[in-house]
């Protein structure tokens, strides 16, 4: 008894003591499932470094200073992360998870208007649709583990399997008891999946989405106004001016309808102009952005700053393979490097970071349970070490925010879904159970404990894919859509300016 009373007594005392050593270790190890985190957590309030984070079935129970800890975590493992951040879980508000077996499409040079452009080759252009490859089951599958070993914990992708990252768009997705209201996520609200595009009418398919309708959802996500033209702006028109087009069409819709509303988040938003911008913010609507692929496919992306300006809540999805990022981290490069090169303005990695974590909470609809690390809320953590990637003169390296959102996966010391680990460095390998595995992320090996999802080992499951596109992606990602300015107006040669992007209806587009 004298012995386990000094031990409990050691283990309380630890959190006070500073330890230095790169990346987490397990300083000691519990006789429950707890654990106690300790390292720079980043929080919307800033970064607080040297504090603690108790997880207990699932869930965070405290989050401070350690010294005030008391005896609550003396069951729990310990483990110190000094010099690592502990952020929240990173939440991907748009994928098509479905297509993660497909490899990014090559750039031919041609860039496009709206995206029936692409995708159905309307007006004369070139086809760029990318068929599921295989097993729809098996891809997303893929997919969520791709996004899990990036430090993705939740996704509004379009399609679920059980297990690995909750799906914040299927009831049966949420995990780990989450039980509330799920998001609708909409491709195609005019009901225009056949390629329709109008100007001037709402003529689209016979079955568009309805006010009454949407506005029992607890959050509508939809794609309005993929793209540059004036066929894109028509769309935001017909979804927000009840009086815009009041004359049905013969065989079922074409009226116009308004849906903006605090329940709605307008995936892609490229065809808005500031004015409808400026609706979208005094209707507190949402806006997922997802500048790789507009970049890739458009040339070009929202100027973020104005929305942010107006008070619009903005989150960060990665759209698909094909041709957006293949991680958040990614995304997060792609939002702020072209931001600065194309608009002339800095995205703070705080701002970035927010839009992966709490605001896509918000725009997923789940803020109460996810997206912070706050007492209460479920422990969908992750932890990242070491330096962030990008550009050579980004400005943050030492930013804790930045070391979290630019991050290579092969930076990243844990993850944790509801407190269960998912992925872990190899200093906690002696936390991991008997059905982890070893895995090389680059020239590091981590620990993934996903056999009880998946049902075989990560090793045989993409051994049975037979060479997809991989799933774990140290550095930058293979053949990864560009996400350079290509797009410029005759008025300002190679600076594209805000005025310039707003005005683009009007002014001849040069592709160079
Ligand atoms: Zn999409």
């Amino acid at each position: 008894m004298r012995t386990a009373g000094f031990l409990s007594f050691v283990l309380a005392a630890l959190p006070c003591l500073r330890v230095a050593s790169a990346g987490c270790r397990v300083v000691s190890r519990g006789i429950t499932r707890d654990l106690l985190l300790r390292g720079t957590v980043i929080t919307p309030e800033g970064a607080l470094p040297n504090y603690t984070v108790l997880v207990q079935s699932g869930k965070v129970t405290y989050v401070g200073d350690s010294c005030g800890l008391g005896t609550r975590a003396r069951d729990a493992s310990h483990i110190e992360c000094a010099d690592s951040v502990i952020s929240p879980g990173f939440i991907n508000t748009h994928e098509h998870i479905e297509y993660s077996t497909v490899r990014p499409l090559a750039d031919i040079g041609e860039l496009v208007d709206h995206r029936h452009d692409w995708r159905v080759g309307a007006r004369g252009h070139t086809p760029r649709y990318a068929p599921v490859n295989g097993s729809k089951v098996e891809a997303t599958r893929w997919g969520e583990l791709r996004h899990l070993f990036s430090g993705t914990t939740s996704i509004v992708g379009g399609a679920m399997v059980s297990g690995l990252t909750r799906n914040l768009d299927y009831v049966a997705g949420l995990e780990d008891g989450l039980v509330a209201p799920v998001a609708l996520n909409d491709v195609f609200p005019l009901d225009d999946a056949d390629g329709i595009m109008r100007n001037g009418d709402c003529d689209y398919g016979p079955e568009p989405m309805n006010r009454e309708t949407a506005g029992k959802l607890h959050r509508y996500i939809a794609h309005i106004g993929e793209g540059l033209d004036a066929e894109a702006a028509n769309e935001f028109a017909c979804l927000s001016n009840m009086t815009f087009d009041n004359m049905p069409a013969s065989d079922g819709g074409g009226l116009s309808t308004d849906l903006i509303a605090p329940n709605l988040a307008i995936i892609h938003a490229l065809g808005l102009s500031t004015a409808d911008f400026d609706l979208v913010a005094a209707r507190d609507a949402q806006v997922v952005w997802s500048p790789r692929s507009n970049v890739f496919l458009y040339g070009k992306t929202l100027n973020v700053t104005y929305l942010l300006e107006a008070g619009i809540t903005v989150a960060l999805g990665t759209d698909w393979l094909p041709s957006g990022s293949a991680t958040m981290g990614r995304e997060a490069v792609c939002a702020a490097s072209f931001t600065e090169e194309s608009y002339g303005m800095t995205l703070e990695p705080k701002t970035l970071w927010e839009m992966m974590t709490l605001n896509a909470a918000k725009v997923a609809g789940f803020e109460q349970d996810l997206g912070s690390i706050e007492v209460g809320k479920l422990a969908d953590i992750v932890v990242f070490d070491g330096q962030a990637q990008g550009r050579s003169d980004m400005k943050h390296q030492s930013d804790a925010f930045a070391q979290a959102i630019f991050a290579p996966a092969e930076n990243i010391e844990l993850v944790l879904r509801g407190g269960k680990f998912m992925l872990a460095s190899n200093g906690l390998k002696s936390l991991s159970t008997d059905t982890c595995e070893t895995l090389a992320f680059g020239n590091v090996n981590k620990t993934a404990c996903v056999a009880d999802e998946l049902g075989s080992s990560f090793k045989e499951f993409e051994a049975s894919l037979q060479g997809v596109y991989p799933a774990i992606l140290p550095a930058v990602p293979p053949d990864e859509p560009s996400c350079e300015l290509t797009r410029c107006y005759p008025t300002t040669q190679n600076q594209c300016s805000i005025e310039d992007h707003f005005t683009i209806n009007t002014q001849q587009v040069l592709h160079r």
